[in-house]
């Protein structure tokens, strides 16, 4: 079976991006300062301007970056977190934290009124985040959508009542197998027929509980798990949950076994969007370009947020503006995080 991805067909999600435009509209969230200020942050891209819009319109919260699955791509079976600076050591370079509540909830209350969405996790497990339910009822009051994608291991009765009730715009949940053996593979600690068990929770309280949330089931696609698919499309199918497929990542075990996630020299032409469109904050105050830099120890921070810093200013600040200059002007070689990646533009990675 051939997958969508290996960069030659790129996920740009354009159903869930219509899905969530219509429940942004549909809940109130969003206002004509915000699409102005899209439009702002694109022009500015387009044109190569330094200064962007007034806010970010995606702002990216790394909440804590524990995880209890241990995937084979992302970190080891200490849980260690593979650092992606090819000038670290693989292993170690990445430190661990929980980003401060009151850190949190004034970075979404400052981005507020121009922002679209607040992504609430970046390279950990968000559910293992305890004040997350007061997170999402923080973006709920200010009206900024928020969203969550998670191993779906610790979802619970609890757990997704709290976020149903405090409003979450959009779960994506992700899974690699449908039977224990096949996720195995990827996945070290976790169970697939308790991870199937809690989407369907999560689909029954959604309906039980009325709530408009996007629910999305993200199947991460090998060649050794594809011939899975059609149980997850009927699977999906009957609990009304959307399902994505994207190319997996065969970091940490599989290389050699499953093909590489792109062919494409590095590093790549052409421009990115991510640091005129979207910010990053790592969980101890980190602002950096883009989401990948939580991953690679020799990211250069705009600064180091304080609750009470004014994130505008950062935004368009001396450190940004020079980042933004450097990618329009040199590309992505001559900024060593750039010059590795394989991002196209500001949307999921793959
Ligand atoms: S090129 Fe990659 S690393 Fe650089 S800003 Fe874009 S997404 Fe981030």
């Amino acid at each position: 079976m051939a997958f969508p991805g290996r960069m030659a067909v790129r996920n740009r999600y354009l159903l869930l991006k219509a899905k969530l435009l219509a429940h942004a509209i549909w809940t109130g969230k969003l206002s004509l300062r915000k699409v102005i200020n899209v439009l702002v942050c694109s022009a500015a891209f387009t044109l190569r301007r330094t200064r962007s819009g007034a806010a970010p319109f995606i702002l990216s919260l790394e909440v804590g970056n524990e995880c209890n699955a241990n995937c084979l791509f992302c970190r080891d079976a200490k849980g260690r977190i593979y650092d992606t600076d090819p000038k670290a050591l693989p292993l170690g370079g990445i430190s661990k934290g929980v980003m401060p509540f009151e850190m949190a909830a004034d970075l979404i209350r400052q981005c507020s009124k121009d922002s679209l969405i607040a992504v609430l996790y970046t390279n950990g497990e968000p559910l293992l985040y305890k004040d997350l339910p007061r997170l999402i009822q923080a973006c709920s009051r200010v009206r900024l959508l928020s969203m969550i994608a998670t191993n779906g291991l610790l979802l619970n009765e609890k757990n997704i009542t709290e976020m149903l009730s405090a409003g979450i715009d959009f779960i994506k949940v992700q899974m690699s197998g449908f039977t224990q053996d096949v996720y195995a593979v990827q996945v070290r600690f976790g169970n697939v027929e308790r991870l199937k068990d809690n989407i369907r929770l999560l689909a029954r309280k959604r309906d039980e509980m009325k709530c408009p949330t996007v629910l999305m089931l993200d199947f991460i696609a090998y060649s050794y798990n594809s011939h899975q698919l059609p149980d997850v499309r009927a699977f999906c199918r009957e609990l009304g949950v959307s399902l994505n497929i994207r190319p997996g990542n065969p970091r940490g075990g599989l290389e050699g076994r499953e093909p590489e996630l792109s062919a494409e020299a590095l590093p790549l032409p052409g421009g990115c969007d991510w640091p005129w469109k979207g910010l990053q904050v790592n969980f101890n105050g980190e602002v950096l370009m883009c989401c990948d830099g939580v991953t690679f120890s020799g990211s250069q921070p705009y600064a180091v947020f304080r609750p009470g810093d004014p994130v505008a200013v950062i935004w368009n600040g001396a450190k940004a503006r020079q980042a933004r200059a450097t990618l329009a002007t040199q590309g992505r070689g001559a900024i060593p995080i750039c010059a590795q990646c394989y991002r196209k533009d500001l949307a999921f990675k793959w």
